[in-house]
């Protein structure tokens, strides 16, 4: 038995075997779930090879969070291949150029990357919610991946902003969605070897304290607890918590020095 059995679940931005989106993946297939993968323009034809590392080959949508077609036609899409009913959507999403807007020199990012940073990283919760909805009833979960924007961090700049912008929309989502019956929540990661982690210029310094801090250590090339909290939120187990932001993090959160 696996606390994801029947559930049909559609998990955003997948790239490569390291992506947080691929490990949430591989556990919910284990977990019992039929699982739909996406990701959008030149990194399709990767994700398409790496979805064979599966435990169970996924179907592999194309899908843009900024492109309306894409998102007007995705309960379509879905349908299409079979689905429904979604019981569970996993935004696993963030872009922001790494050359003007992270870094350590926050006063020089420019408005337009900002706006693209906002739109592609936090407005993006709302449009691919909304875009699901009409395949989304009670019971369904909406779940996306933060880290933590509560403070200021080393080089995270307007990525900060944007996922600060994204803790305050799945509240948003939380709130209105509520009355239907779906669940909006977050996980809160501490720092992890993806792409977009590479992306960012003196991140490693992070990386580094982070193991030394956190109370339970942290292993920055294991995606699997955050995997796992994500399908635990996506599952029937957590029927009452809506607008959270659940740490995944080693404890690092709770520590002042
Ligand atoms: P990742 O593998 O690079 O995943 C990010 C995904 O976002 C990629 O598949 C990327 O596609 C996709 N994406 C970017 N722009 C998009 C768009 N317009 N439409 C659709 N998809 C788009 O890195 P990750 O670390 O697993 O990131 C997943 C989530 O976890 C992000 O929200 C990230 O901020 C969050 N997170 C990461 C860490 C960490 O340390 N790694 C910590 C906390 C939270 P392309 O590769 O094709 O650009």
């Amino acid at each position: 038995m696996g606390i994801l059995d029947g559930k049909t679940v559609l998990v955003a931005g997948v790239t490569m075997d390291s992506s947080i989106g691929f490990a949430t993946a591989r556990f919910a297939q284990e977990q019992g779930a039929t699982v739909l993968i996406s990701n959008f323009g030149r990194a399709l034809g990767i994700t398409r090879r790496i979805a064979k590392r599966l435990p169970t080959e996924p179907v592999v949508l194309e899908l843009d969070v900024t492109d309306t077609g894409h998102l007007d036609g995705l309960a379509e899409t879905l349908r299409g291949h079979g689905v429904e009913r979604l019981d569970g959507l996993v935004h696993s999403i963030a872009y922001g150029n790494p050359e003007t807007l992270l870094g350590g020199d926050f006063t020089a990012g420019p408005w337009e990357d900002v706006a693209q940073a906002v739109q592609v990283s936090a407005y993006s919760l709302k449009s691919l919610t909304e875009a699901a909805r009409p395949l989304m009833g009670a019971g369904s979960s909406v779940v996306g991946l933060t880290f933590d924007a509560t403070v200021a961090w080393p080089a995270y700049d307007w990525m900060g902003v944007a996922k600060a912008a994204l803790e305050s929309t799945s509240r948003y989502l939380a709130r209105d969605l509520g009355r239907e019956g779906v669940r909006v929540n977050l996980v809160s990661a501490g720092p992890l070897k993806t792409l977009a982690a590479k992306a960012i210029p003196g991140f490693e310094k992070l990386e580094a304290t982070w193991d030394e801090r956190a109370p339970l250590g942290w292993d920055n090339g294991d995606q699997g607890p955050t995997a796992r909290a994500v399908c635990a939120l996506l599952s029937d187990l957590f029927p009452a918590t809506t607008g959270e932001i659940v740490h995944v993090d080693g404890g690092f959160h709770a520590i002042g020095a």
